[in-house]
């Protein structure tokens, strides 16, 4: 069973904590047990950092930073360790696997960059005789609540920038997905961070309830789901603390007549399919307009049949295992709901459901529309829609029409539609000609509308916004 970290002793959790099995998604077996902490657990936690904060909070910002530089040295040193063991506990390619560790390092990059972003402003004489300055300060204890799909970038979005900043720290990694957060909190201690400034506590939603409620903590960054996002939102508001919740998404890939298809084909299957589509970034319908339709649908059948489905740890292998046998029958569930509702099925994955492991191949339904269930509801997994459109108005108004806004990209060859599109699509990450629309660790990460509750987005100068508090000062001598 794996441990908690309270200040320097992993402990495991009271007695009578159930546990939970990890899994290797890609051959279905336990590969561990992870504790279903409560609040007491949490309470510790909770007090650990809170212990640390009366001297992390005042340490000299350039020793912060320079811990913070040997993190990053020693993230790179274990840089192989921490792929393979996102692509044993999450399943993806050992490719992807690398790819989500560096973009989850350039937040520490970032993040070392902490006296020039944690500079406040001063106004000299702004009255006569008068000056005022803005100084930042630490908020105080900081949770993060992040989801299965990303275990090491996720919780490097969150603490890295909240430590640096002066906070101390609670992760609360995925019941789904442990190992990753687990990892980098040895190595966090490896790299001579002080106790209790980085603590651990797992579990799922009675860990997640007993941190909204601990008026020990006084900010909660959250990735997952919509609905829990929301429930997060609206409870760790209602206790005067400061939210980011980021939530689930259904993203549109809208593609002009004129896009060209070497790029957009390969685009699509990358975004639709990569990470096996459990991405908040992934690509769930495509919205092709006018002719299209014509140029895209044989190309896209023709590679989605061809793509590799296997074990994330071969080489050659492009599609990996779902998360878990139920959310891959979940998945599944949406071809038969898609074909009952008109939709037809131009690739079936479902064959690769008969392997060991939760596997589920790429998976096309056509001529698919916003009213359907696989139109509408988020999947995350590799089932591409695609949908008709006769006009860009028209692709962006079904875009539109769904009450999540996470990511939009399109394909075009113009610059008048690319900048249409930019213009009115509600998305608060918006690409084009790239299926993925991600921003970097300096700029700011987030959805619209129901994709996301709060105001400051993660990582940029958002994070360290959110991890900070402002006081002015005015001065009369
Ligand atoms: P999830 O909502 O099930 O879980 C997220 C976290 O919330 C986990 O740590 C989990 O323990 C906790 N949790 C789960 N149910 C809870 C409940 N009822 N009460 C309190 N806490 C609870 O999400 P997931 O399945 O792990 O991740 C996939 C979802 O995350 C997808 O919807 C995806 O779009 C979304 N996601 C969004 C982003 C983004 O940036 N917007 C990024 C990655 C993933």
């Amino acid at each position: 069973m794996i441990r908690n970290l309270i200040g320097s002793d992993w402990q495991m959790p009271a007695d009578g904590a159930v546990s939970l099995p990890v899994f290797n998604p890609a051959t279905g077996e336990v590969i561990e047990q992870v504790p279903l902490s409560g609040a007491q657990e949490v309470d510790a936690a909770v007090k650990a950092a809170s212990g640390a904060f009366a001297s992390w909070s005042r340490t000299a910002v350039m020793e912060r930073v320079r811990l913070m530089f040997r993190y990053k040295a020693v993230l790179e040193e274990h840089f192989e360790e921490l792929a393979s063991i996102v692509t044993r506990h999450h399943g993806k390619t050992l490719d992807e696997s690398r790819g989500e560790v560096r973009r989850g390092i350039e937040v520490v990059d970032f993040a070392c960059g902490a006296p020039t972003l944690l500079q406040g402003r001063t106004l000299r004489d702004v009255s006569g005789g008068v000056d005022q300055d803005l100084y930042r300060y630490p908020v105080g204890v900081c949770a993060g609540i992040p989801p299965f799909n990303f275990p090491v970038m996720i919780p490097l979005w969150m603490f890295p920038l909240a430590v640096v900043a002066g906070n101390t720290f609670v992760l609360k990694p995925s019941e789904r997905t442990p190992l990753g957060g687990q990892r980098l909190a040895e190595l966090f201690l490896e790299a001579g961070f002080p106790a209790g400034v980085l603590n651990v506590v797992h579990g799922a939603a009675g860990a997640v309830d007993a941190l909204l409620e601990n008026p020990g903590v006084s900010a909660i960054s959250f990735v997952g789901s919509a609905p829990v996002a929301k429930h997060v939102y609206t409870e760790a508001a209602a206790r005067g603390k400061r939210v980011q919740a980021l939530g689930g998404a259904k993203n549109h890939i809208v593609v002009m007549p004129d896009a060209d298809p070497e790029i957009t084909v390969p685009a699509i299957l990358n975004s639709a399919f990569g990470n096996a589509g459990e991405r908040c970034l992934s690509g769930s319908v495509a919205v092709a307009v006018g002719k299209a339709a014509d140029i895209l649908l044989d190309p896209l059948r023709d590679a989605a049949s061809k793509m590799v489905v296997g074990p994330g740890d071969q080489p050659g292998v492009q599609v990996g295992p779902l998360i878990r046998a139920e959310h891959r029958d979940r998945v599944a569930s949406y071809v038969e709901k898609g074909t009952a509702e008109g939709a037809q099925l131009v690739v079936d994955g479902r064959g690769e459901m008969s392997r060991q492991g939760f596997f589920l191949g790429p998976t096309i339904l056509d001529r698919v529309t916003p009213q359907m269930a696989v139109g509408r509801e988020e999947i995350f997994g590799p089932v591409l829609s695609v949908a008709r459109a006769a006009t860009l108005e028209d692709a962006i108004a079904q875009a539109n029409a769904s009450s999540l806004g996470n990511m939009a990209t399109i394909f075009t060859q113009s610059g008048r539609a690319g900048r249409e599109f930019r213009e009115r699509v509600e998305a608060g990450m918006t690409g084009i000609n790239v299926p993925i629309a991600q921003p970097f660790a300096f700029f700011p990460f987030s959805g619209w509308k129901g994709s996301f509750f709060g105001d400051l987005h993660v990582h940029g100068t958002d994070g360290i916004e959110f991890y900070t508090r402002k006081k002015v000062v005015v001065t009369r001598w």
